[in-house]
This record gives structure tokens, C-alpha cells and sequence, in this order.
């Protein structure tokens, strides 16, 4: 009755309780607004709520409102930001300012694995390893040990990096190819560049950065929605730089050791099955370990981290 067949397409934004979906399979490299739809009522009585990055069966009625009419299964949920279906997580570590920290990368890949979503590690900032009369000298020397330290450990573990200089433009197009036909998510420390990064990816975006937050003098952390924003090919990114976490459901112990990726083949080798690879016999991953085929600073990130869980058990 004066509605269309029913569609498909993606939730990019929810605002006041309306829902922007954009149409699918209609390339987005230059879209048209989105259209605005309310959800149907059983959603609420079903406890449904859509969220940001799902896809939906939606239809528009003569006036040009829209309904969303039914939601399809999530391949992944994101607590915070609450975004639905994103595939690929971008880790921003800048090279340095500030310096590189290994055991929060450790902490986001072990998550990122978990939530079964593809990490890819993105090292910014790269400008600041070349000497230059801007760059101080141990500066730079520190930013160039950082860039050969991730690709000594995270290479030979099937970790896709990209360099990039968001002031430079280097790396950039890589990345822009990276994301193409994909959604994807920023996550990374406070500073380390991702607004600047979306800025110099999407054409016309105009996020906030550091130095102009700093130079208005306010806080960055003022509440933001998550939107999708279109990359090219259906590929979307979330422009969320603000939140410098990603919130995951809760990792078990006894699932760490699956979160690192280069543990994984070897547990079954293990003498005890439930081996927490610290100090049982037969562990194929401390035997890895002393054999130089595991990295010190993911076994060590690694025990530190199972430490963390077990003393939060017991807390609670
Ligand atoms: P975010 O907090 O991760 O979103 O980081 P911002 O994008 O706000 O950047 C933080 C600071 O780093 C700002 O002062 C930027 O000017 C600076 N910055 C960002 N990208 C680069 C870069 O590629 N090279 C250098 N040297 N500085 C950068
Ligand atoms: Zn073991």
C-alpha cells in the first residue's frame, strides 16, 4: 500500500531515534543522503535495537520515510563503539609522540582476534623517522627502532602494516586500497593520529585533531555518535577516532592463548591439555619461546596479561 518492495541496505547513522540507511549495491563512492527511516515497533518489544553498521530489510513509503523492517545476523558487535559488522580493525601506533607500546598492541590484537575480526596495524607518523631540522635526532633514531621492532615481531606472524604519514602523505593511498570494499574501525591511543589519518583519507571530512582541540581549549572526549562513512566499493570506515578502546566482550582465560595468534599451532603439542604456558612440562609454547621462534615481548605481554585476568577473578 503506496510502499516499496521490500530492500536492502546499511544503517550508516542513528540519531533521535531515526536510522539513515543507505541503499546497497549501488557502488558508494558517491552517494546521495541516505535515507531516513524509523524501526518498527516489534524491534522494541523483541529488545532489539539496530545498531550502526547493521544491515537491514528496509522499505520507503510514498511520503519518502522509511521503515526498517528486519535486521540480518551481525558477523560482529563492537560494545563501544556500538557499531555492528565491521570486519577489519585499523591499530594506529605512531612511531613516536607518543612512543610506541607494545603491550597495548598485544592487548588490541588479543581482543581483535577474539571478536574474530582481522586486525591490520597501521604505523603513523612515519615522517618523524626521517632526520630532518624538525626532528631531533634521538627522536628520530627511536622512531626508526620502533618501526623495524613491529616489523621484526608482527611480520613474521601474518600481520598486514602499513606505514603512513598523515602530514606527508605517504602510505596514504596504501591504506585507502586496504579499505576499499570493507568496513572497518580506527582504534589507537589518544594522539597518535587517526583523525588526521580519516581526514587525509576521505575527501571533504574535516574531524577535529589534537592541535585544533587543544588550540579551542576543550577536551576531546565530548561524546560522539558512530558513523559509517563511505570509503569506495560498499567499503565503509567508522569515524570514530575519539574512542582510543575498542570494548569487546569479556576474553577467558582459558581462551588467551588462542588470542595469540602464534600460540595457536602450537597448542596442541602442549603436554597437559588446559596448559596455561607458564610453568607446566611439555609446553610447546615456553619450548617455542626458548628456541627464538616466539617473540620475548609477546610471551612476556602474554604472561602479563593472564596475570591481569586471574587477579581480576579473584577480585571478584
Ligand atoms: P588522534 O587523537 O589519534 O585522533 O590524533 P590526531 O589526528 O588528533 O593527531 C594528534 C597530533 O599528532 C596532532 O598534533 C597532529 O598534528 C599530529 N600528527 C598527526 N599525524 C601526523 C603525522 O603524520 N606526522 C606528524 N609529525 N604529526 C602528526
Ligand atoms: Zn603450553
Amino acid at each position: 500500500s503506496g510502499r516499496t518492495e521490500p530492500l536492502t541496505g546499511t544503517i550508516v547513522k542513528a540519531l533521535s531515534g531515526y536510522y539513515y540507511v543507505y541503499p546497497d549495491g549501488r557502488g558508494n563512492d558517491s552517494v546521495s543522503d541516505p535515507i531516513q527511516c524509523r524501526a518498527r515497533g516489534i524491534f522494541k518489544k523483541k529488545g532489539l535495537t539496530p545498531l550502526v553498521g547493521d544491515e537491514v530489510i528496509y522499505s520507503v513509503a510514498e511520503t519518502g520515510e522509511g521503515t526498517v523492517e528486519e535486521l540480518l545476523p551481525r558477523s560482529s558487535e563492537l560494545v563501544r563503539p556500538p557499531v555492528a559488522n565491521i570486519e577489519l580493525a585499523v591499530l594506529v601506533f605512531s612511531v613516536t609522540e607518543p612512543a610506541l607500546n607494545l603491550q597495548l598492541l598485544d592487548k588490541f590484537l588479543a581482543h581483535i582476534e577474539h571478536a574474530e575480526m582481522e586486525p591490520m596495524l597501521c604505523l603513523s607518523k612515519s615522517d618523524l623517522a626521517e632526520q630532518s631540522e624538525q626532528t631531533a635526532r634521538e627522536e628520530s633514531a627511536e622512531a626508526r627502532a620502533a618501526l623495524a621492532e613491529v616489523k621484526r615481531i608482527y611480520a613474521p606472524i601474518g600481520y598486514d602494516i602499513v606505514v603512513t604519514s598523515s602530514r606527508k602523505g605517504d602510505g596514504t593511498g596504501v591504506l585507502l586500497e586496504r579499505l576499499r570494499g570493507r568496513r572497518s574501525v580506527f582504534a589507537g591511543q589518544s594522539g597518535v593520529g587517526k583523525s588526521s589519518l580519516l581526514n587525509a583519507l576521505v575527501p571533504g571530512l574535516t574531524l577535529e585533531t589534537n592541535a585544533i582541540s587543544a588550540r579551542l581549549g576543550r577536551g576531546k572526549h565530548t561524546t560522539r555518535h558512530c558513523e559509517l562513512i563511505a570509503i569506495g566499493d560498499g567499503g565503509y570506515v567508522a569515524d570514530t577516532p575519539g574512542f582510543s578502546q575498542l570494548d569487546f566482550q569479556e576474553l577467558g582465560i582459558e581462551e588467551l592463548g588462542y588470542c595469540f595468534r602464534e600460540f595457536r599451532a602450537l597448542l596442541p603439542d602442549c603436554k597437559f591439555r588446559g596448559c596455561t604456558h607458564v610453568h607446566e612440562p611439555g609446553c610447546a609454547v615456553t619450548a617455542a619461546l626458548a628456541a627464538g621462534e616466539v617473540a620475548q615481548s609477546r610471551y612476556d605481554n602474554y604472561v602479563q596479561f593472564l596475570g591481569e585476568m586471574k587477579e581480576k577473578k579473584r577480585r571478584y
